[in-house]
């Protein structure tokens, strides 16, 4: 009777994973199809210098158009990954988003670019060299661009992480670390590592003036990242309460739907037109 059940599992298991290669395959044809027909858009989010409100960069953040709807990253950037399709896919975002930034700057705007970077994107051959065309061939100065990493990538530093984002920061281009605090990575750790910048996790900021423990482990993090040299970018912010907190702390930068929403290209245009009044009212 064991027996039969036993049997019966495997059964199942089987079928179940059928259907899941059966998926994953359908969606790796989405994706390759998604890429040929340029269904990706890039959406920029304002990175503002919380003592001046000015934007000192935008973060590239893409989605897929798919049917009308803007499918967020999270629904196929594990997909992406997997099938490897990540890797042409970073790369049309790297070209995109260095020109239009490359442009911003030519209207005499002094702004940043801040790109994700993917474990496969970097394990992948020329790495280096791809993110150093993209900057030689739309003009846009290597101390302009910011990768951000998670904490996970430079401690497994899988496929010589580590010593590839060295290589782009001696070129001046810049490293943050994303989802801080999430990970493992010990800020004496960091100090061991070519890292200018940090951005303090969403799960820490929201709790902010709402809960003590997290609010004292924002201060440290903002303190110790001061300490050690580092920008420190507070993600997530929505409360003019935590804008306030963070101001009070000395944070160097903040990001958030409070103070401005991922946008298209356009309204990163009108945001350089408009003097960036609506930012300096949540001042
Ligand atoms: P991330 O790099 O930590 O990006 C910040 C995420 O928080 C974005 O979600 C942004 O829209 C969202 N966000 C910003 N302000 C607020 C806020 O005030 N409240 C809340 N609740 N959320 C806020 P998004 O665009 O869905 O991206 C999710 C993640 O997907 C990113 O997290 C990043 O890890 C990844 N990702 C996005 N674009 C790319 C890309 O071009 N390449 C790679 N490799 N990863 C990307
Ligand atoms: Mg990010
Ligand atoms: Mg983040
Ligand atoms: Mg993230």
């Amino acid at each position: 009777r064991a027996k039969g059940l036993g049997g019966r599992r495997v059964e199942v298991f089987a079928a179940h994973m059928h259907a899941d290669a059966v998926r994953r395959l359908e969606i790796a044809a989405d994706l390759q199809r998604a890429l040929l027909e340029k269904q990706f858009v890039i959406e920029y989010q304002p990175i503002v210098d919380l003592a001046t409100n000015r934007v000192t960069a935008v973060e590239a953040l893409v989605r897929w158009c798919r049917g009308g709807t803007f499918v967020p990253p999270e629904q196929f950037l594990d997909a992406a990954e997997e099938t490897g399709l990540i890797v042409p896919l970073s790369e049309w975002i790297l070209t995109e988003a260095c020109g239009e930034v490359a442009t911003w700057r030519a209207s005499s705007w002094d702004i940043g670019l801040a790109l994700n970077l993917s474990k496969r994107q970097i394990t992948a051959p020329g790495f280096v060299e791809t993110i150093s065309a993209a900057l030689a061939d739309s003009g846009l100065p290597p101390s302009a661009l910011t990768l951000e990493v998670i904490e996970e990538m430079l401690v497994e530093d899988a496929g010589d992480t580590v010593e590839k984002l060295s290589e782009l920061r001696e070129l001046g281009v810049r490293l943050a670390i994303d989802d801080f605090g999430t990970g493992y990575a010990s800020l004496a750790f960091l100090r061991q590592l070519p890292v200018d910048m940090i951005k303090i996790d969403p799960s820490f900021v929201s709790g902010l003036g709402l809960d003590e423990t997290l609010t004292l482990l924002t201060r440290t993090i903002v303190r110790l990242g001061h300490d050690l040299g580092l920008t420190v970018v507070a993600e997530g912010i929505e409360r003019p309460e935590q804008l306030e907190l963070l101001r009070e702390m000395g944070c160097s930068r903040g990001q958030g739907y409070l103070v401005a929403r991922p946008m298209g290209a356009q309204g990163v245009d009108s945001l350089m037109r408009t003097n960036l009044t609506s930012l300096q009212n949540t001042a």
